[in-house]
């Protein structure tokens, strides 16, 4: 088996030390080691983490191969840093049966760039109407614990409860993307002041709040596990800060976006900014960050969102929402909330490895840097500086917010299962 030695790295932000890989494993932790025969990989000055997981990535495979791949997808997790990614069941056909998520879990395992774990569909066809096979999916090979209709709204109160009910069994959650059908119809961006001038239809932060208020009760009431998607607006956390302060069993996620980006954007009308959940108000991106900061707001998501260049490249009402992110995630939580000082290296595993896996019930993932665990690990250099070019992406779409802007930080090495997957800032 081949060794490698990373020498000098800081150990999730800490002290440098040398971390011993083995094969598969982490054999060694230590601040020096010896191993004349390992490959050395010298890492002075740069972050030393726990593979990055991510709770909601839309692959686009089956069905959408024009925008994304399960092969192309995992690639460009793996230069963002991931060794996990929760695949979003919006899919053609949708991941509402066994045979679909245990399709997309095996594109998965033989990418060999990242673990894919499906998520599965909460009704059938993401229609809304009635519940998916959600015990044969976790039954499958594929193992599935979260469950989620993304792109829509388990609007139905019924349906929603039906579903808390059923994964309280199997220790699953339900992951909702929360918006009020009604109160969003016709929407293109936050409603508000930039909405009101630009006079494009406005979609209400009440139309996630009212949905996460009702869903928070729902769990509490049924002693289920309920996950918000992408939470977007000072309300919503609110709502979920007062959830969590009953005892509730209830996480969040926050995108990268979300923590930089504000509706003042939407003025040039390039569809590069249209996303569901909308882009907010400074007032929001700050709560958000607040949030994530005292841990109200458990983890980051990305919502990598792929889309072909013909379904962006157009006036903004008739654009695609949604936006990669897997490449950029990092650097841009380094910007808005460790180079702010509200949390620390520390901070980012807790955020983007550790709670993640945890709130999936990932194995394997989320793992301390010690002896003994698998080598998911991910090298940063916070000192990097570089625009972003979308032209060197790995994904198999373009559409980020992100273009030219200066971001801190590079991935330089991700390990999966001790194989090198991103070596000095390059897919292996
Ligand atoms: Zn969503």
């Amino acid at each position: 088996m081949s060794k490698i030695l990373i020498h000098g790295a800081r150990i999730l932000g800490g002290e440098p030390g040398d971390v011993l890989i083995d094969g598969e494993t982490v054999a060694e932790v230590a601040a020096s080691l010896d191993a004349p025969d390992a490959t050395v990989i010298e890492a002075a000055g740069q972050v030393l983490l726990p593979g990055l997981v991510d709770l909601h990535t839309h692959l686009r495979e089956p069905g959408r191969e024009d925008s994304e791949t399960v092969l192309t997808g995992t690639r460009a997790a793996a230069a963002g840093g991931f060794t996990a990614v929760h695949a979003m069941a919006n899919t053609f056909p949708v991941a509402d049966t066994a045979g679909v998520v245990e399709q997309v879990w095996r594109l998965g395992r033989e990418s060999g760039y990242c673990d894919v774990q499906p998520v599965g569909a909460v009704t059938v066809g993401l229609e809304g109407r009635q519940l998916a096979e959600l015990g044969a999916m976790h039954d499958s090979a594929a193992a599935v614990k979260i469950f989620s209709d993304d792109g829509k709204c388990v609007d139905d109160a019924v349906i929603m409860r039906r579903a808390l009910e059923y994964v309280k069994a199997f220790d699953g959650v339900v992951a909702q993307h929360a918006q009020e059908p009604r109160l969003t119809e016709g929407a293109q961006m936050n409603e508000g002041v930039v909405s009101a001038e630009l006079g494009l239809g406005g979609w209400p932060a009440v139309a996630e709040e009212s949905i996460i208020a009702r869903d928070v009760l729902l769990a509490a009431h049924v002693g289920s596990r309920l996950h918000v998607c992408h939470l977007s607006t000072a309300g919503s956390v609110e709502i979920v800060r007062w959830a969590k302060s009953k005892g509730w069993n209830v996480t969040a996620e926050v995108t990268p976006h979300h923590l930089l980006l504000t509706d003042e954007l939407v003025r040039s009308y390039n569809p590069v900014y249209k996303v569901n959940p909308p882009l907010r108000t400074e007032a929001d991106v700050l709560a958000l960050r607040e949030a994530l900061a005292d841990g109200t707001i458990d983890c980051v998501a990305t919502d990598h969102a792929p889309h072909p260049h013909e379904d962006k490249d157009c006036e903004w009402a008739a654009a695609a929402m949604g936006m990669v992110g897997l490449e950029t995630a990092l650097s841009v939580v380094q910007q808005t909330m460790v180079d702010t000082g509200l949390i620390d290296w520390a901070g980012v595993a807790d955020r983007m490895s550790f709670r993640p896996a945890a709130i999936g019930r990932l194995e394997g993932h989320g793992r301390p840097v010690s002896p003994g665990e698998p080598a998911n690990l991910t090298l940063v250099d916070p000192a990097y500086r570089g625009a972003v070019d979308p032209a060197g992406f790995a994904s198999r779409s373009r559409n980020t917010p992100y273009e030219g802007r200066e971001l801190p930080g590079r991935v330089t090495h991700t390990f999966l299962r001790g194989r090198a997957t991103v070596v000095d800032g390059k897919l292996a």
